[in-house]
């Protein structure tokens, strides 16, 4: 897909409590002027890839990119939840992403079963893939220099 991969760093800002949370799955959304950012013709879906925390460890992660309804949907919303157990709340910290590969267009949801078991399907998919050596090596080139290359 075009723009891929895409780099991303920014502050995580407080959502508008949509319930990620209560699904089990917290999802750090990126300010404004952030989302503002990206390529205007970017698709609207779920996507996978590598999501560090201020100088944190690098996990995988899956992101929406999505219509933001708090803006009646005219804006567009990036929230990233990463595949790691946090001890705390992160809002405020910088949050680092490379966006490695594309999983689904938005899909609406009959019911919050099929919405629940689609978000586990999505993380699962974006662990395989993100064992693949095409994508892992975004792990590393992106978030640690090159040994013997400090500066
Ligand atoms: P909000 O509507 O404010 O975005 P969420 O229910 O989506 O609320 O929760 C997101 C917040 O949860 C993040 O901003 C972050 O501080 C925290 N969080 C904890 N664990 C994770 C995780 N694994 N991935 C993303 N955010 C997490
Ligand atoms: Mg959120």
């Amino acid at each position: 897909m075009r723009h891929l991969p895409y780099f991303c760093r920014g502050e995580v800002v407080k959502g508008f409590g949509r319930g990620s949370r209560e699904l089990g799955v917290p999802t750090a959304n990126f300010s404004e002027q952030v989302v503002e950012s990206f390529p205007s013709d970017i698709p609207t879906g779920i996507y996978y890839g590598w999501a560090s925390v201020g100088n944190g460890d690098v996990h995988k992660m899956v992101l929406s990119i999505g219509w933001n309804p708090f803006y009646k949907n005219i804006k567009k919303s990036v929230e990233t939840h990463i595949i790691n157990t946090f001890k705390e709340d992160f809002y405020g910290e910088i949050l680092s992403i490379v966006i490695t590969g594309y999983i689904r267009s938005e899909k609406n949801f009959n019911s919050l079963e099929t919405l629940i078991s689609a978000i586990r399907e999505d993380i699962e998919e974006a662990k395989r893939q993100l064992d693949l050596p095409e994508h892992l090596k975004l792990k590393d080139n992106f978030f640690h220099l090159p040994k013997g290359k400090k500066h």
